[in-house]
């Protein structure tokens, strides 16, 4: 049938019956804005029927997937004053940071040791970090651990395009030549600039999808993500998901989207903003991006900021993803997400919710047969003593001289 024809709930019905790989329909922004927020909107538990169904058609092996991986937030200090934000300091503030490159080393071997494929590497907009600081330190933890590294928003890379003066593509280029694997999407926000004009993001919508698209140009995969329950209007939220659609329709690029929650502790948005989103909210609007976004394969429920009983409901309402252990999380806990997990948790919540867990790194790629662990993939025990060795020596050589 073409997907151009019939009524909005007649085209969203046909994605409880498609068989796997099958075209589904195209729901248009306007026909979303009937379906999903008009006075006559479809209830939450058809949509979230249809969304787990559609992700049945999607990964019909009944596998959910996980990331052993770090959140490793290089620097604090950031020269963007986003009103959400609960971690930043302005340059020369009490409290700003900047971890060295041995310390990154250090919390690599620790991941490394808890069995983690990778690291999710982020920091603020640093005014005075040359390019090479960036591509050093890429190239030397490719040498030394051979992990995946997925690292820098679309934002990091406007402001490391501030810093140097160089066009996003250049620093784009020279970050994946240095060993940038794949890249987050953070500062994704709401891709509406009257929303992010509000919440004083550097990035408007336009920059943010045109540095996407260039990633995507230069094969480096990315996902995508929307922080929701911040004052914006429900109608902002479709045009978000059809800005993503559209740019994935031209490149292909998204792995996943990552739905999460405006976290409103220690924020100054947080005063407008006190109240977190229910759950029950949260699960509509997951199963509306499962099926608006339908041409990104995988979605990721946010156990960190809904909790881990959330997080199972949403592997029943469209995502296939329970994201990472986060080893390390320093920009979303200090704005209250206070949910931790370990590798036993997270597979034992996705067996809980009837699926089978598995292990995967950054690009989604699976690291073990459905049901195996974490393996160490990365480096071997020995090579991580001789590295860890190799570090000691050095500390004791500077610290000699
Ligand atoms: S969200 Fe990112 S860009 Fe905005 S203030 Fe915080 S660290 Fe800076």
């Amino acid at each position: 049938m073409d997907d151009l024809v019939g009524t909005p709930t007649e085209k969203l019905e046909r994605f409880a019956s498609l068989p796997p790989s099958s075209r589904p329909p195209r729901i248009t922004l306007e026909e979303w804005k009937v379906l999903a927020i008009g006075a006559n909107a479809v209830s939450d538990e058809y949509l979230i029927r249809l969304a787990d169904q559609y992700r049945a058609a999607l990964h019909p092996d009944l596998v959910v997937t996980y990331v052993v991986d770090r959140n490793i937030n290089y620097s604090n200090v950031c020269t963007s004053i986003c009103n959400f934000c609960a971690f930043y300091r302005s340059p020369g503030e009490e409290g700003g940071y900047l971890h060295s490159h041995d310390e990154i080393f250090r919390k690599v071997e620790e991941t490394i040791e808890l069995g983690g494929s990778g690291i999710l590497m982020q920091g603020g907009l640093h005014p005075d970090l040359p390019l090479a600081w960036y591509t050093t330190l890429l190239r030397e933890l490719k040498r030394r651990y051979r992990i995946h590294l997925h690292c820098f928003s679309p934002t990091e890379i406007y402001g490391i395009s501030e810093a140097t003066g160089l066009a996003w593509r250049e620093v784009l280029l020279a970050l994946k030549d240095s060993g940038l694997d794949s890249m987050p999407g953070g500062g994704g926000e709401i891709l509406v600039d009257e929303i992010r004009r509000k919440r004083r993001s550097r990035v408007d919508s336009r920059e943010w999808l045109e540095i996407m698209e260039i990633a995507h140009e230069l094969d480096l995969p990315t996902t995508a993500t929307m922080m929701f329950g911040h004052g914006e209007e429900l109608v902002h939220r479709l045009e978000h998901l059809e800005k993503l659609r559209q740019l994935q329709d031209r490149t292909g690029g998204f792995i996943s989207f990552i739905p999460w929650n405006f976290q409103p502790d220690n924020t100054p948005l947080g005063k407008a903003f006190p109240d977190r989103m229910t759950g029950s909210e949260y699960l509509r609007w997951l199963a509306i991006t499962r099926l608006y976004l339908h041409n990104i394969p995988n979605l990721q429920v946010s156990w960190l900021t809904q909790g881990l009983e959330v997080g199972k409901l949403g592997l029943r309402s469209g995502a296939n993803d329970l994201g990472s252990t986060m080893i390390e999380e320093n920009v979303i806990r200090p704005a209250g997400a206070a949910h931790e997990a370990t590798e036993d948790v997270l597979r034992n919540a996705i067996r809980e919710a009837g699926f089978t867990p598995c292990v995967r790194n950054a690009a989604y790629r699976r690291l073990a047969p459905p049901g195996g662990r974490a393996p160490s993939y990365s480096v071997s025990s020995e090579q991580l003593l001789e590295t860890a060795g190799r570090n000691a020596s050095r500390s004791e050589a500077r610290s000699e001289a």
